[in-house]
């Protein structure tokens, strides 16, 4: 079966699936995306995806392609035609076509929107969380605004791709005061040996995960404790446990850093129940 693809107003097989060279997104990465799981043919937080959308727009000041609700239809149509069961759905919205010139265009113009989605096993997702993974750390040379989820992705790109090389799932991007701030494509997350929960808060310096807003939602009902700043990698490579998070992994233990063990080298507690107590706190489509 062919994949298909949304491309502004159209359904088309993923060959077919083109977008114009004077596209501000293919130009500029002038443009913001989202990334939303589906699991047994239900959006997970798609209200919460589409709030940061809107976030992400106005940010910019483009004007959003289309009304939420005509939006959802179409998420929801192209899972449909992908016959999408467990998998992902994303989608980006460019500040449109227009001569190529850095500042906006003048005369407004239609925001681009496309909108794809895949299939992906969660067994073996689920396999890989629960062996653990192995993450290094790279110099966070992003810009500052990386709580707006812009397609400029180059550093995560380059980021990820040195994890892969170095047979990691993730990096972790690590500021000028060797703070950790989050991965290329996730949050970071340690435990501390007195059992708190550590995460940067959403400031400019990471982008507001939704898995995230699960997780202390998480946290706050099971009476764990939870602080919300910054850490360092010297205090991630003491910590009792680590783990990550994102719409297209959920929560994913973190046994080695930089290729030394994190605390007892397997998924600890915390993040166990973490994983074991997802899906009651997200919100599940209709
Ligand atoms: N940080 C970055 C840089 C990301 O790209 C992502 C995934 N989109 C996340 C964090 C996690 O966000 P979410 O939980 O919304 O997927």
């Amino acid at each position: 079966m062919s994949r298909i693809a949304y491309v502004n107003g159209r359904y088309v097989p993923h060959r077919d699936a083109t977008i114009h060279v004077e596209d501000r997104g293919f130009q500029f990465a002038d443009g913001v995306y989202e990334v939303c799981e589906v699991r047994a043919g239900r959006l997970i937080d798609e209200r919460r995806h589409l709030d940061r959308l809107d976030r992400s727009l106005s940010e910019l000041r483009i004007v959003p392609p289309m009304t939420r609700a005509a939006l959802s239809v179409v998420i929801r149509e192209t899972v449909r035609q992908n016959r999408v069961r467990d998998g992902i759905v994303y989608l980006q919205v460019t500040r449109g076509i227009a001569r190529r010139d850095h500042a906006f265009p003048d005369k407004p113009i239609p925001a681009s929107l496309i909108v794809t989605s895949r299939s992906a096993d969660p067994v073996k997702r689920d396999k890989a969380a629960d062996a653990g993974v192995g993450v290094i750390t790279v110099p966070d040379n992003r810009w500052d605004r990386v709580d707006i989820k812009t397609v400029g992705l180059l550093p995560n790109v380059l980021a990820k791709q040195a994890a892969k090389e170095a047979g990691a799932k993730e990096a972790w991007f690590v500021d000028a005061k060797g703070e950790v701030t989050e991965g290329s494509s996730t949050n970071a997350w340690i435990v501390t040996a007195d059992g708190i929960v550590v995460t940067r808060p959403a400031e400019h310096g990471i982008l507001r995960g939704i898995t995230r807003a699960v997780i202390l939602d998480i946290l706050a009902a099971a009476g764990l404790k939870l602080e919300e700043r910054a850490f360092t990698l010297a205090e991630a490579r003491a910590a009792r446990e680590a783990f990550f998070t994102s719409a297209s992994n959920i929560v994913v233990p973190v046994v080695k850093l930089d290729g030394a063990v994190v605390g007892d080298g397997k998924p600890g507690p915390v993040v166990s129940r973490l994983r074991e107590e997802f899906y009651r706190f997200a919100e599940a489509s209709a």
